[in-house]
């Protein structure tokens, strides 16, 4: 598969230089892992992250919708700068289910400023585990691999943007 990079550096795609502008920092990129494909991207902080594409497979970095997380992937989003909010859910849980159109509707309307997440809480046994979740919905903020606030039990929709606006690490 040309173009595939296994790891390393190699797998940080690098953006093209931007124009710098006089007074504001030269630094301050973030690493922001793709919600498709995982691999690591580097987004200058004055560049719109909307529009960025992830330099492996090319599909947008944000997209408006929750990704769906695994074992095998959690810990590369959970570690990142970007903050992210991990709905712990489950296919037979009516408050879940409920509560899946604000989720959804939050991910659209905080993006990029974090990453909205899905995590199946019976497929996934061994992370609901390690985050001791006891009753669902459960939302947990990650903030560079810590927890940084949680929430359990659905809410309306205001209230839940309320709720992430609180919490969503500066
Ligand atoms: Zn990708």
């Amino acid at each position: 598969m040309p173009g595939f990079n296994t790891g390393g550096r190699a797998a940080i795609a690098t953006a093209p230089p931007e124009p710098h502008f006089p007074g504001m920092s030269a630094t301050a990129a973030s690493i922001v892992p793709c919600p498709h494909c995982d691999a690591l991207n580097r987004v200058p902080a004055d560049r719109a992250a909307t529009s960025a594409q992830c330099g492996k497979c090319r599909k947008p970095l944000f997209d408006g919708h929750p990704m769906a997380l695994t074992a095998a992937s959690f810990d590369r989003h959970a570690n990142a700068e970007l903050p992210l909010l991990v709905d712990f859910w489950a296919e037979w849980c009516g408050p879940c289910r409920m509560m899946a159109p604000a989720f959804e509707n939050a991910a659209a309307a905080f993006e990029p400023r974090a990453r909205f997440a899905k995590v199946d809480s019976d497929a996934e046994g061994a992370l609901s585990a390690r985050f001791s979740i006891r009753s669902i919905p459960t939302l947990v903020m990650l903030h560079k691999g810590k927890e940084v606030a949680r929430l359990s039990g659905a809410l309306p929709p205001a209230q839940l943007n309320q709720w992430i606006e609180t919490h969503l690490p500066r």
